[in-house]
């Protein structure tokens, strides 16, 4: 290695420390992009096929970066999840989810809940129970209004700790949901007994629909178990007519995706419930 010039290695390594550099430059420039008003949330409509009336939102973190500009949260949120940024940025996200809410209900939004997503790291901090208590104390916000979305990978890493957490928050009267449902491995004998309100069939089995046959077995036995169980079920992902026709068919309460809407600002997202609403 010592005659680098055309080897693989020399290449790797410039290639990875670049990665590095990146990375902590990233993850620099989160620490502030808190204080300086670099992160909005935009809200993408929850739609009742059926009824056509838009039931929920779900909050989606926007950071944009002063010379990067948009930069996607499937890069962002693990980087602030790493460095430790993410429980002081997930209890900003839940404050301005609050706040939002509190607002829409004041002109005239009824019926309307706004999912959350919480992350692993703050779902398991110190005191997230705390956190959430005094976040609603705060913002006045109804807590029936408020949704926390924990993804199924996380909900089954220490079952007893979450059903006990959950509970806890169910008592404060938020809901909750688990996301990505079908991505990691649960095992049904624990969902029956978790404290939940609702499931959301990850988007990955929503692609294959409404030919592929290993997606509609998936999608309508997830759909079938959540009835049973009570659950409410969302689709999320959905951006085609023939997959809400056979979301619909199938039983699925709400329906999220490009084919209603895209992420929307607070007032667009106002125009669009008022627009269903007057249909
Ligand atoms: P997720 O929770 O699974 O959110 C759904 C993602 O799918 C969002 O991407 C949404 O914009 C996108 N999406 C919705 N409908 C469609 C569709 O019809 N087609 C396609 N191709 N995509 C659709 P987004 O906003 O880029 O967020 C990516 C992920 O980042 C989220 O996945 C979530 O895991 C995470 N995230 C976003 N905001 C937050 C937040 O405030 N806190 C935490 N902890 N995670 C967040
Ligand atoms: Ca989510
Ligand atoms: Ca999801
Ligand atoms: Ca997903």
């Amino acid at each position: 290695l010592i005659d680098n010039q055309e080897s693989g290695y020399q290449f790797y390594s410039d290639e990875a420390n670049k990665h590095l550099k990146e990375k902590l430059e990233l993850q620099q420039d989160l620490r502030k992009a808190l204080g300086n008003g670099q992160f909005h949330l935009v809200y993408q409509p929850q739609v009742d096929g059926i009824a056509k009336r838009v039931c929920g939102a779900e909050a989606l973190l926007r950071w944009t970066h002063p010379e990067k500009g948009f930069v996607s949260p499937a890069v962002f949120i693990p980087l602030a999840e790493e460095s430790g940024l993410m429980v002081e940025i997930g209890t900003c996200v839940l404050r301005e989810a609050c706040k939002q809410s509190v607002i829409w209900k004041s002109q005239g939004v009824e019926k309307l809940t706004i999912s959350v997503n919480i992350s692993g790291k703050q779902f398991r901090s110190e005191d997230f129970l705390g956190t959430v208590k005094s976040v609603l104390a705060e913002t006045q916000a109804v807590p029936e209004m408020i949704m926390l979305e924990i993804t199924e990978s996380l909900a089954m890493s220490d079952v007893d700790k979450t059903v006990e957490l959950l509970a806890d928050l169910r008592a404060l009267g938020l809901e909750v949901s688990v996301d990505d449902f079908g991505t990691g491995y649960s095992s049904l004998s624990y969902l029956k007994d978790f404290p939940i309100d609702e499931l959301k069939i990850d988007k990955a089995f929503v692609d294959g629909l409404p030919n592929n046959k290993g997606d509609q077995a998936i999608a309508s036995a997830i759909v079938t178990m959540a009835k049973k169980l009570g659950y409410k079920i969302v689709a999320e992902g959905v951006e085609e007519l023939p997959q809400v026709d056979y979301l619909n068919a199938l039983g699925c309460d709400l329906i999220q995706g490009y084919y209603f809407s895209k992420p929307l600002q607070p007032d667009d997202f106002l125009k669009y419930y008022f627009e269903l609403e007057s249909n």
